[in-house]
Order: structure tokens, then C-alpha cells, then sequence
């Protein structure tokens, strides 16, 4: 992959927003189908331009203008505010999953820096989320977008939750949060009968990954000095037992076994036991896995959130949709840049001069002609042309006969993927557009042409 260079992104810029962000798709998806008069046009929008001068209530009378202005002023960022009319009144329900809010449980890296192993622990956040939006609060609609540093982002779209007053947007943060205090609690998760069904499917989520994650990966009981840090959650009563065993045994999986073991045996018991039902492990499995939330991004409704497409100024990457029938495989690092994009545009464009010239066989000569240029004039065009067709093509299984897929740069393939919910795959490297008819029926929100479908 091309490497990103921040100092490009002036040069980059232009090109980005003329032929790859996907106006059309993204226009249709703020206008919720024109259903609510005027609910684009009172949109704020704020950009972040170059020697971060920042923008905010921006406000456009179409997808149109909005279009034009990007191009006019090729933003750094892009962030989505509220829907106004006087007071802000609408927004979607959004949340904010940063890695930094971590920093206290991951051995690995810190701060901004983010790598393959803890990249999980964003993995967990989605599972546990998005299931107790689903499950538990009743919530259909949800788009979940890579930050394009080191995060995730939420969008719940659903024209209830919309409406939410920031109170109702605090209680769903409240009862999606289980790890509290700052940096001078030790004890962040305290758990007591009756548990909460809640609690008991997350932690239910958090055990599929746990031991690759937190035993293996991170290796939290591997030397006295981690697993202190551990042990300084368990009650006093257990912890000094464990202290004296644990350097008798092997790796983390052992003495995570031991003190699993343990807790198992006192909730067993019941109150005829010894000592009280503990769930020392169930604590710490939550207290280094659980996703934590930033609740004054959900709360306010004039709070704003980088939009989805948009470069990230840091690393160059584009904020891509998330297939979450594939979130394990989801890796940040493969995520294009910028400058990767509009190279295999460029090297696109390369090749279908080259076909043009007449040197190939008939057949990819026919292919070019369907290709995205010359036939369609540019990338943005092509996508909002497709998705026309990509909105029969999920919705009944018709293929879209005008776009030949081989003709198309990967990684912009990979984009439109993005925009072809449910069934379409994020999967880099593969070359099926076609709807999958075993995949599942939309377990993803709404997005662009998806919005009004009925499930
Ligand atoms: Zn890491």
C-alpha cells in the first residue's frame, strides 16, 4: 500500500472528492429517502480545513451542494452534527469506541498506537454493543464505521431513536456501561446478585475471545507484575491463596484456570458456602474487555461525529463501513489511505488507455468499453450509477449488468461493497459482486439505497 504522507493530503484532497467519495450513496443516506422535509438541508456539516481552521454549522440545500463545496473546499475532515430547525432537535443515536479510554488494561501499546492484538478489544466493543442495541433496547438500524485511527464509530439511524432527547441518549449510554471510575479506581467493575441478563450475555461475549486475547495476547497473569495488577480485583479472602499458587504454575491459562476455578466453586456453593458468591473473574474479564464508552458523544445532540468516507488527517485512512459478519477478519492496517486510493486510480486510468489502444484480446477489449472510464466519465459517476443497479442487484438478486467488476480498481471495489448492504462482503482480494443468497437477511443498518427496503 502506497504510504500516506500527511503533507500530500493538499494534492490528494481534489482528487479524493472528484472521483471517490461517494456523493450519491452518502446523500441519500442524510436524506432518509426525503421523507422528512428538508431533513439534508438542515444538516449541520463542519469541516476541518487546512491549518485546522474549523467550520462548523454548515448547512446545504441539496447533496448537490454539498457535492460542489467539498470539491470547492476539499475539507480535511468532515464531521455530522445534528438536524436543526431552531434548537437542535434530531441526530442520530452515535457512539465513540476509542482505544484511548483503554490504555489502563493493554500491555501492547498506549495511547494512539494501536496493533493487531488489542485491535480486539474494539472488536468485543462491537459484538457487545451493537447485540444489546439489537436484543435488548429494540434497535434496527445501525451503521458501524472504522474511525480511520483507532476507533470505532455507531450510527443508529432508526427514525425513533432519532428523535431521543439527550436524556433517554444518557440512560442507553448508562445501561451500556459497566466499567466506572478514572485512573485512581482500581476497581472498576463491581458486580452482586441477582446479575443482570446483560451483564451475563456480555460476558458471554467477552469468553469467545478472552483467552486469544487477554491470556495469550496480552499474557495479564505472565510475571508477578501483571498478574498483581490482576489479583489487586479479587477479595482479599481469595487473593492471598492465589498469590502462593500462581507462581507454581505454568502460563496465564493455568492461573487464569485457578482463579476461574475458584470463583466457579464459591457461586456453586451458594450462600452454604464457606465464603460469598464471588464473581472476581467475571470482573475482570469486564474490566479489561468491555467496551467503554465516551457518553458525552452520545448524550448531546450538538455534539459532532467524523462522518463516514472521510479521511482520517492522521493516517490518511478512509473511515470504511464494517461488515460484521466478517468483524474478525476486519484488519485496520489493510484499510486504504488516501494516497493508495488515488494511485490505483491512477494506475486505472493507465490501463484503460492502454486497452483503449487496441492490444488485447476481444474480451477484455469488451470489458474496458463497460468500464468506469471512459464510458462513465469518473469513479463518482460510476458509483452513483451503480447503485442504482446495486439496489435491484441486493434487493432481488439482478446483477449489475453496466459495471464490469474487473475493470474497476480493488480497492474502490472494496468501497462500493461499503455501500452494498447487507449482502455485498467487505473482503479485499476477492472479486464477487453478486448478492450472496445464504448470507443472512439484513443484519446491518440502512445504508444509502438499503434505507426504505422492507425486512
Ligand atoms: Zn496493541
Amino acid at each position: 500500500m502506497a504510504p500516506f504522507e500527511p503533507a500530500a493530503l493538499p494534492e490528494l484532497l481534489p482528487l479524493f472528492y472528484r472521483r471517490l467519495f461517494p456523493h450519491g450513496p452518502y446523500g441519500r443516506w442524510l436524506g432518509y429517502g426525503g421523507v422528512v422535509k428538508n431533513y439534508f438541508q438542515l444538516r449541520e456539516f463542519s469541516f476541518t480545513l487546512r491549518d485546522d481552521i474549523y467550520v462548523r454549522f454548515q448547512s446545504f440545500s441539496s447533496p448537490q451542494e454539498l457535492e460542489r463545496e467539498l470539491q470547492k473546499l476539499n475539507p480535511y475532515k468532515i464531521d455530522i452534527g445534528a438536524v436543526y430547525s431552531h434548537r437542535p432537535q434530531e441526530k442520530e443515536l452515535v457512539f465513540d469506541i476509542d482505544m484511548t479510554d483503554y490504555d489502563d488494561v493493554r500491555m501492547c501499546c498506549s495511547s494512539a498506537d494501536i496493533c493487531s492484538k488489542c485491535w480486539t478489544l474494539m472488536t468485543i466493543a462491537v459484538r457487545i454493543i451493537d447485540r444489546a442495541l439489537v436484543e435488548d433496547l429494540g434497535v434496527r438500524h445501525r451503521l458501524w464505521v472504522y474511525s480511520g485511527r483507532r476507533g470505532v464509530h455507531c450510527w443508529v439511524c432508526d427514525d425513533v431513536v432519532r428523535k431521543w432527547s439527550p436524556a433517554l441518549r444518557a440512560a442507553a449510554v448508562e445501561y451500556l456501561t459497566l466499567v466506572k471510575g478514572g485512573a485512581e479506581t482500581v476497581k472498576k467493575v463491581n458486580l452482586s446478585e441477582p446479575i443482570h441478563p446483560f451483564i451475563r450475555r456480555s460476558v458471554g461475549v467477552v469468553e469467545k475471545y478472552f483467552e486469544a486475547y487477554a491470556l495469550v495476547g496480552q499474557d495479564i497473569l505472565g510475571s508477578p507484575e501483571s498478574w498483581e495488577k490482576v489479583l489487586a480485583l479479587v477479595p482479599e479472602e481469595h487473593r492471598e491463596v492465589l498469590q502462593d499458587e500462581f507462581p507454581k504454575k505454568r502460563d496465564s491459562m493455568q492461573r487464569w484456570e485457578l482463579l476461574k476455578g475458584r470463583m466457579e466453586r464459591t457461586r456453586r456453593q451458594g450462600t452454604a458456602g464457606k465464603s460469598a458468591p464471588c464473581y472476581a473473574d467475571w470482573e475482570i474479564m469486564l474490566q479489561f474487555c468491555f467496551p467503554r464508552l465516551d457518553i458525552n458523544v452520545s448524550k448531546g445532540l450538538g455534539h459532532l461525529l467524523k462522518s463516514p468516507f472521510s479521511v482520517h488527517p492522521k493516517t490518511g485512512r478512509i473511515s470504511v463501513p464494517l461488515d460484521l459478519q466478517r468483524l474478525e477478519q476486519f484488519d485496520p492496517f489493510a484499510v486504504p489511505t488516501i494516497s493508495s486510493l488515488c494511485e490505483e486510480l491512477d494506475a486505472a486510468g493507465d490501463d484503460a488507455e492502454q486497452e483503449e489502444g487496441g492490444e488485447l484480446e476481444p474480451k477484455r477489449r469488451a470489458r474496458g468499453r463497460r468500464a468506469w472510464r471512459p464510458t462513465c466519465g469518473s469513479l463518482s459517476s460510476l458509483w452513483r450509477r451503480w447503485n442504482v443497479h446495486g439496489e435491484e442487484s441486493c434487493g432481488g438478486g439482478v446483477t449489475c449488468k453496466e459495471t464490469s467488476e474487473a475493470s474497476l480498481p480493488p480497492t474502490a471495489l472494496f468501497l462500493l461493497r461499503g455501500h452494498c448492504w447487507p449482502q455485498a462482503s467487505w473482503c479485499l482480494g476477492t472479486r464477487r459482486l453478486q448478492p450472496n443468497p445464504s448470507a443472512p437477511l439484513n443484519p446491518f443498518p440502512p445504508f444509502g439505497p438499503f434505507l426504505h427496503k422492507k425486512h
